[in-house]
C-alpha cells in the first residue's frame, strides 16, 4: 500500500514538482529545513485573506477568530508531544530562541563553578547560549566526548555526571550526522544527579514520535520549518514547574499583568514568556502541519523512511571512495560523507548542476567537525516526501562526479 499512499503524501509539496534545468528537483536538505505540504500554505493565506488580526487584545470577530486558531495550536502541541499542561508550551520563533529564552532565564539559577554539559555533536545554537550563560555566571562548560563511531561516550558521560553538573544540554537527533542519542536514558540519569535538562529535538520532531512524558526532560525545544511548518515559529516546551522559574528574556507587552510607573507584575504561563505580538501565521501554519504529521507520518511511512536511509547509506557505500561519517543503521534522516579528499563545497556545486540539493559546509556544528578532523562534509538529509527515485537520481549524480573528480 504504501507507493501509492507515498506518492499522495509526495504530491502535496509543490516545490518538489519543479525542473531545474533539465534535472527535476532532488531536494536532499530536508534537515537544513523541509518542503512545505499545500495544507500548511493554505492555512497560512486563510488566515491573512480572512481572519487577520493580532491576538488575545481586541473585542472584535476577526481577533476572537485568529485568537482561537492562534490557541488551538497551543493545545495539538501539548497532545503531539504529550505534555501535561498547554501552558508547558511556548511559541519562540525557533530553537534557537528557544534555547537561548532558557539559558538567558536560567542566569539567576546558576554561579560561578557549576558545570554545564554540552552534546559533542551538538549545534551552535546548543553551544553558544550556553556560553554567554557562562560568561555572566562563571560557570564552567564541559562537552561530552564521542566515542570513535560519532556516538556519546556513555562511559565519560557518567564520569561527567558525578561532578554534580547544573545543566545537561542534549541533542536528540544529530543534525550532521543524523545519530540519535538514547534521551528517555540519559536524561533520567542526569536527573539523578540532579540537573536540568535541556534536550535539542529540532531534528527529531518529523521523523519520530516524542512523548514528553516518556523522555522525561525539563526542556524541549524544536523549530516548525524543520517538520514542514513555517519558518519563523519554534517551540519550547518546558516542565511546568521549572518553566515557571525562568526569568523572561523578552519583556513588554502581552506577557504583563499589570504595568506602572512604579513596576511590573509580569503575568502568568504562557504569556509570561510570549511578549509582543507573536508569529501568529506561523504558529497557524505549524498548526496544519502537525494535522499533516499525525494523518501521513504512519508506522508504515517510518519504516519507510527509514529503509530509505539505510538504501542512502548503502549506495554511497557500494559507490567507492566516499567516506560516511558516523553512519549507523537506527540513524536518522541524514547521511555525512565526504567524495575522497574532494573539497565538499566542489562536490555540492557539481550535484546542483545536476539537480540535486544537498548540504555543504560544517553544517553548524564546528566543534563537531573538529573532532573529526574534517573542515567540513556533504550532507543528504531526507524527509517524508522523499523516494527511492531521489536516491538513485542522487547516487548516479554523485557517480558522475566522481567521474570528473577522481
Ligand atoms: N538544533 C539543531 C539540531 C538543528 O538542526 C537546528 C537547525 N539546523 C537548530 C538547532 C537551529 O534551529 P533554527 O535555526 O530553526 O533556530
Amino acid at each position: 500500500a504504501l507507493p501509492d499512499s507515498h506518492s499522495q503524501i509526495r504530491s502535496q509539496f509543490p516545490t518538489l514538482t519543479q525542473m531545474l534545468g533539465d534535472y527535476p528537483l532532488c531536494y536532499l536538505d530536508t534537515a537544513a529545513t523541509s518542503q512545505k505540504p499545500q495544507c500548511v500554505l493554505d492555512a497560512m493565506a486563510q488566515y491573512y485573506l480572512q481572519d487577520n488580526a493580532n491576538v488575545h487584545r481586541a473585542a472584535h470577530q476577526l481577533s476572537a477568530r485568529a485568537t482561537s486558531s492562534y490557541e488551538k495550536v497551543r493545545d495539538q502541541l501539548q497532545v503531539f508531544i504529550n505534555a501535561k499542561r498547554r501552558e508547558e508550551i511556548i511559541f519562540t520563533h525557533g530553537t534557537t530562541e528557544s534555547i537561548n529564552l532558557v539559558a538567558f532565564g536560567l542566569t539567576p539559577q546558576l554561579k560561578s563553578g557549576d558545570l554545564i554539559l554540552i552534546d559533542s555533536a551538538a549545534h551552535h545554537a546548543n553551544i553558544v547560549p550556553w556560553q554567554e550563560l557562562a560568561k555572566r555566571t562563571g560557570a564552567i562548560i564541559k562537552p561530552i566526548p564521542l566515542t570513535q563511531d560519532c556516538r556519546l561516550d556513555l562511559n565519560a558521560y557518567q564520569t561527567l555526571l558525578a561532578l554534580k553538573p547544573k545543566v545537561v544540554a542534549l541533542c536528540h537527533v544529530s543534525n550532521a550526522l543524523g545519530t540519535v542519542n538514547p534521551v528517555i536514558e540519559l536524561v533520567q540519569q542526569a536527573k539523578a544527579q540532579g540537573a536540568i535538562t535541556l534536550v535539542d529535538g529540532a531534528q527529531a520532531v518529523a521523523h519520530l514520535s516524542v512523548d514528553m512524558a516518556a523522555i522525561d526532560c525539563d526542556f524541549y525545544v524544536f523549530s516548525g520549518h524543520k517538520m514542514y511548518g513555517p519558518t519563523g515559529i519554534g517551540v519550547l516546551y518546558g516542565r511546568f514547574e521549572i518553566l515557571d522559574t525562568l526569568t523572561p528574556l523578552l519583556t513588554g507587552g502581552e506577557m504583563i499583568k499589570r504595568v506602572s510607573f512604579d513596576g511590573t507584575e509580569f503575568g502568568s504561563l504562557p504569556n509570561r514568556l510570549e511578549a509582543g505580538t507573536p508569529p501568529i501565521s506561523a504558529v497557524i501554519g505549524l498548526g496544519a502541519a502537525i494535522d499533516f504529521l499525525q494523518l501521513s507520518l504512519t508506522p508504515e511511512v517510518k519504516a519507510h523512511e527509514a529503509e530509505l536511509l539505510q538504501y542512502l547509506q548503502n549506495q554511497l557505500r557500494a559507490l567507492g571512495d566516499v567516506h560516511l561519517y558516523g553512519a549507523h543503521h537506527d540513524n536518522i534522516g541524514a547521511v555525512a560523507f565526504n567524495l575522497a579528499d574532494e573539497h565538499h563545497q566542489d562536490v555540492g556545486i557539481l550535484l546542483d548542476q545536476q539537480g540535486v540539493a544537498v548540504r555543504c559546509g560544517h553544517h553548524c556544528a564546528m566543534p563537531l567537525m573538529q573532532t573529526l578532523n574534517l573542515k567540513g562534509c556533504c550532507r543528504a538529509s531526507i524527509g517524508i516526501y522523499t523516494n527511492k527515485t531521489d536516491i538513485d537520481h542522487f547516487i548516479a549524480a554523485l557517480a558522475s562526479v566522481k567521474e570528473l573528480l577522481l
